[in-house]
């Protein structure tokens, strides 16, 4: 008899660094990924990355959910820290404030795991997400999935991945602070 695997709602941050995350998480649980990215401007560019990410759900068969973009809210929650460098606190908030919407997704609809595909990439600080993500569980009676998928060649796998189904990829991290920097 086939076991039930754990329901995991993955936050995921664009669809080249999701294929690769899926591909990992697949044979462990019943994935389903969750698209909140009220940081990416400007809407066209919002649009380009959630179409890649689409492409990679059907791709891989997967559910994908898609949350409104608050993006009024998110400025709300960055305000004063617009002039931060890349990597700086902004991104600490960014990261937060998206992690917690994944956590309060989760625990409303079933969900027991979570997980992040933010920190594939290699300009991205994985130790300060991974905490966040922690932390966001923590108190939720959910586990976070506390992995590096850049292991492994985790992060080459998205590029390959990205090629193979000619997935739109991006050249700046998101919000339009980034675009500037
Ligand atoms: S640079 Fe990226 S992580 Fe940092 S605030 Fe902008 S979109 Fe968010």
């Amino acid at each position: 008899m086939e076991q039930t695997k754990p329901k995991l709602l993955l936050h995921t941050c664009c669809g080249p660094c999701a294929s690769a995350v899926i591909e990992r998480l697949v044979p462990r649980f019943e994935v389903h990924c969750l698209w909140y990215n009220p940081n990416i401007q400007p809407q066209a560019e919002y649009q380009r990355r959630l179409e890649a990410m689409r492409t990679v759900a059907e791709a891989m068969d997967v559910p994908l959910i898609e949350a409104e973009r608050d993006e009024a809210e998110w400025e709300e929650a960055i305000a004063g820290l617009e002039e931060e460098p890349e990597g700086g606190q902004r991104c600490a908030v960014c990261f937060h404030y998206r992690l917690a919407r994944t956590a309060q997704y989760a625990v409303g609809h079933g969900f027991t795991h979570i997980a992040t595909s933010l920190g594939v990439s290699p300009h991205k600080n994985i130790e300060a997400i991974n905490g966040i993500g922690r932390r966001q569980a923590d108190g939720r009676e959910l586990d976070f999935v506390d992995e590096n998928f850049r292991k492994h060649n985790g992060f080459q796998r998205s590029v390959q991945l990205s090629k193979q189904l000619h997935l739109y990829r991006q050249n700046y991290c998101g919000c339009r602070y980034s675009q500037r920097q």
